[in-house]
């Protein structure tokens, strides 16, 4: 078989060491791969490449398809940026696959039969890092959503659970709440779950969702969720079902994939033969899968569940022995591990199930996305936020009134979300910083670009601080934005 370069990070803390225990296993175990080391992380940041990678470095990435890399450390400081959320964001990573599997008997876990694949939405949602302050008291974050992003995801989610011949796809969010971006994410899943008759598929509440997951997760099977729920979720699932020193992840997008251990850099055990590989090992197995390796992934992953059974353990596992009372296991250094999964080589588990990977299809296309670009928007009225630390909610509104003018009347006054004009309640808490939605009188024209200006210029006359102003817009004839609490 052809080789396939493939860059490699070393990475920060215990990472050199387990990223050369996995390249070790790795093509002892037949990985057709030619490793080309790349450096990022640390050294870089503090060499002032506050994105932890160089202009050459990202070359060689751009011109592979995968890329394996060990965690780095972060330094901690304002001015560095996260490298990972660049590699992904930068690459279109759109896919966080996090499978978190339990070992048991094998392995204590709390959850026997644990076997359940996080798919997190990797390149949206509050990851936009789109933050502003935008009073003296009030700071923003903005939640992205977009329907492509849902359509990607969603559909990955379902393609993953087919080829990997799963029976259950579950999509968490908070449309409850959030009921156009959460909203959005739940109806791009309800829309394209019908085109996977052979595949179960459900909606959960996130809030409740999570409970249940880490209360009963042998109930769930493929869980598909938007980026932040999925970082909390797929650690949540990496964590009970044994430990994340097992945990590997994959990032995939259409053109190219990044595979790393979900855990850090760990600099408390750096440099002393202590690590456990696993998780790095596992994320170079679905690497393997990913380039159409599935021989040589079964081989490895096989005398990795092996050696597991066979109670050669690193520290990490042998400490959770230790406190669940269990003998009978031999610890061993992080290149000793590596060692023994090599010696097992060609050997199945027996009490753990064995894997097969040559059955899996990996590696699809995601279809064509809906087009929406061409839905009619109709302007519809305009949020103004303003900054006013002085008045009353109901001041304020009184206020507003005659500035209004012809074009617009005024609808509502909400202070973080909650309606406070007109009427309101007299002991709700206020900030310095409200939103005042304007819209055309019964019977008016609709809200032109110009009025909107005209009433900014009003607004200023007046003494009133505008801060940002959003547009209100109906999409095809509906609502496209949401009511205020209590409207
Ligand atoms: P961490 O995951 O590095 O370590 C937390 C603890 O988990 C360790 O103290 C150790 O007890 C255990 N642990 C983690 N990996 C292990 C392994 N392979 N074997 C045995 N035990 C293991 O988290 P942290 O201490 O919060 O972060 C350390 C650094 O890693 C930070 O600089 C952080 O920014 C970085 N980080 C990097 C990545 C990445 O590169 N993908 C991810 C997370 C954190």
């Amino acid at each position: 078989m052809r080789k396939e370069t493939v860059p490699v990070a070393r990475g920060d803390g215990i990472g050199p060491e387990i990223m050369e225990a996995s390249l070790h296993v790795l093509l002892e175990g037949g990985a057709a791969i030619e490793p080309v080391f790349v450096e990022i992380g640390e050294k870089v940041y503090r060499a002032g490449y506050t994105a932890g990678i160089t202009a050459e470095t990202w070359e060689i990435i751009t011109n592979h398809r995968v890329f394996y890399k060990a965690p780095i450390t972060t330094p901690q400081g304002s001015g560095y940026k996260s490298l990972n959320v660049t590699i992904r964001k930068t690459l279109s990573l759109y896919a966080n696959v996090r499978p978190a599997i339990s070992y048991d008997p094998v392995v204590p876990s709390k959850h026997p039969g644990m076997d359940v694949v996080v798919i997190r939405e990797n390149e949206e949602d509050l990851y936009a890092g789109i933050e502003h302050q935008q009073t003296p008291e009030v700071v923003q974050c903005l939640k992205l959503i977009s329907r492509p992003g849902c359509e990607r995801i969603v559909r990955y989610a379902f393609e993953y659970a087919r080829a990997y011949g799963r029976k259950k796809v579950t999509c968490m969010t908070k449309d409850n709440i959030m009921k156009l971006t959460d909203g959005l994410f739940h109806r791009v899943f309800d829309e394209i779950a019908p085109e996977y008759p052979d595949l179960e598929s459900e909606h959960w509440i996130i809030d409740i969702g999570i409970a249940k997951l880490a209360d009963t997760p042998g109930n769930f099977d493929v869980v598909v969720v938007p980026n932040l729920y999925g970082d909390l979720v797929s650690d949540m699932t990496a964590q009970i079902a044994g430990s994340v020193g097992f945990a590997p992840s994959a990032n995939i997008g259409d053109n190219h994939a990044m595979f790393e251990a979900i855990h850090g850099s760990a600099p408390r055990y750096a440099g002393q033969n202590l690590a456990n590989p696993s998780g790095l090992l596992l994320s170079g197995v679905m690497l393997l899968v990913h380039i159409g390796q599935a021989e040589a992934a079964t081989r490895i992953h096989n005398a990795w569940l092996k050696t597991l059974e066979d109670r050669v353990w690193t520290y990490d596992l042998v400490r959770k022995a230790k406190a669940a009372g269990l003998a009978g296991y031999t610890e061993v250094g992080t290149r000793e591990f590596a060692k023994a999964v090599v010696s097992r080589l060609g050997q199945k588990p027996e009490r753990l199930p064995a894997i097969d990977y040559r059955q899996a299809g990996f590696g699809f296309k995601p279809p064509q996305l809906t087009a929406v670009r061409n839905a009619a928007m109709q302007l519809d009225g305009v949020d103004i936020f303003l900054h006013e630390g002085q008045l009353s909610g109901a001041e304020l509104g009184r206020k507003l009134e005659p500035l209004a003018g012809p074009e617009f009347r005024l609808v509502m006054i909400t202070n973080r979300g909650q309606k406070v004009y007109p009427g309101g309640f007299s002991g709700t808490f206020c900030t310095d910083h409200w939103r005042c939605r304007f819209q055309a009188p019964d019977g008016g024209a609709p809200p032109t670009p110009a009025a909107i200006r005209q009433l900014l210029a009003r607004l200023e006359q007046n003494n009133l601080q505008w801060i940002k102003l959003e547009n209100l817009y109906l999409v095809n004839g509906k609502r496209g934005y949401s009511l205020g609490q209590g409207q």
